[in-house]
C-alpha cells in the first residue's frame, strides 16, 4: 500500500464558526473535488466547527456532564457533528472518494482529557478494504468527566502514532503559521517553514483564535501535534484557496507553513 497522508479539513473551513450549524457546502464540494483527485490512501478528519464548538459552549458541556441537562446537550452536539458528517461524506462520496464516518464517541473513550482507548485495529481494516475513513471533532465518553469533547487534532495525533502516515496536512482557513493571527494583526507574517532552530519562537507568538473555539485554535492544534510533528511533515495551507490542500495532499509545494522537525 502507498504511504498514507491524514488531512484535515478545518472547521474554520467547512463551516461559519459564528453560526449554529450552518456549513460551507459550496467550499466543502470544491474540497471533495480536490481530495476525489488524489492518488494516496487517505484517513480525512473534519473539525466540528459551528455544529461543535457553539452547541458545546451552550450546552455548558466543554468540561464534562453532571446533570441531565448537560446530558441531552452531550446527544445533542454528538447529533450535530454526525449531520456535519453526514454532509461531508456526501460530497466525498459525490466525488467517488469511498467515504465512511466513523464517529469518535462509537471508537474512542478518553480519561480526563486525554484519549486512553482508541479502535485502531478497524481503522486499519477499513483502509485495507480502499475505504477512506472519514474521523470528526465529537464527544466521546470519559471515565472521569463523563463525556468531553474530542477534537479533530487529538484525533489526528492519535492515529499519526499508531499508522505512521507519510505527512499530515491540515487545511485552515489562514495561509499558515504567523507570527501573529492574521486576522487581528494586518502585519502577522506567514511562517514558511518551522524546524528545532525556529520553533520555540513560533510557539511563544501563537494565540488563541478570537472566533468561538473550544478546542484552541491554532495555538492548540500545533500543541496537540507537536509529538507527531517529529516524527513526519505537517504543512498547514489555507483550505479556502482552491488547490492548496490538493498540492499539499501529493507533496508538491504550496504557500504554506511545514512543520519540519523530524531527522
Ligand atoms: P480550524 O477550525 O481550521 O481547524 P482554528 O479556527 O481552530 O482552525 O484555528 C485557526 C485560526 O487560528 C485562524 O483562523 C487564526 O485566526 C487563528 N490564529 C491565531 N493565532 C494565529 C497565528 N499565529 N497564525 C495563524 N493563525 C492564528
Amino acid at each position: 500500500m502507498r504511504k498514507l497522508v491524514i488531512v484535515k479539513l478545518g472547521g474554520s473551513v467547512i463551516t461559519d464558526k459564528n453560526k449554529l450549524a450552518l456549513a460551507n457546502i459550496s467550499v466543502l464540494s470544491r474540497l471533495a473535488r480536490e481530495l476525489g483527485k488524489s492518488s494516496v490512501p487517505l484517513i480525512v478528519v473534519h473539525g466540528a466547527g459551528s455544529f461543535g464548538h457553539l452547541p458545546v459552549k451552550n450546552f455548558g458541556v466543554s468540561k464534562g456532564f453532571y446533570d441531565e441537562t448537560q446530558k441531552l446537550g452531550v446527544c445533542r452536539v454528538h447529533y450535530y457533528c454526525k449531520e456535519l458528517n453526514q454532509l461531508v461524506c456526501d460530497e466525498l462520496i459525490k466525488n467517488k472518494v469511498p467515504a465512511v464516518g466513523l464517529p469518535a464517541f462509537s471508537l474512542v473513550r478518553q480519561k480526563n482529557g486525554s484519549l486512553s482507548r482508541f479502535n485502531t485495529e478497524l481503522v486499519k481494516e477499513v483502509l485495507s478494504e480502499g475505504l477512506v475513513p472519514v474521523f470528526f471533532g465529537d464527544m466521546t465518553l470519559d471515565s472521569t468527566r463523563h463525556g468531553l469533547p474530542c477534537s479533530g487534532d487529538k484525533i489526528i495525533a492519535f492515529l499519526s502514532n499508531v499508522l505512521e502516515p507519510e505527512r499530515i496536512v491540515l487545511g485552515t482557513d489562514v495561509d499558515g503559521v504567523f507570527t501573529s493571527d492574521p486576522k487581528t494583526d494586518k502585519n502577522a507574517k506567514l511562517i514558511p517553514l518551522v524546524t528545532p532552530d525556529n520553533l520555540d519562537q513560533v510557539l511563544s507568538s501563537l494565540q488563541e483564535a478570537k472566533t468561538p473555539d473550544v478546542t484552541g485554535g491554532m495555538k492548540g492544534k500545533i500543541l496537540s501535534l507537536l509529538e507527531e510533528s517529529r516524527k513526519c511533515p505537517i504543512i498547514i495551507v489555507n483550505a479556502l484557496k482552491p488547490g492548496r490542500l490538493q498540492k499539499a495532499i501529493e507533496g508538491k509545494e504550496t504557500v504554506s507553513t511545514v512543520f519540519r522537525l523530524h531527522e
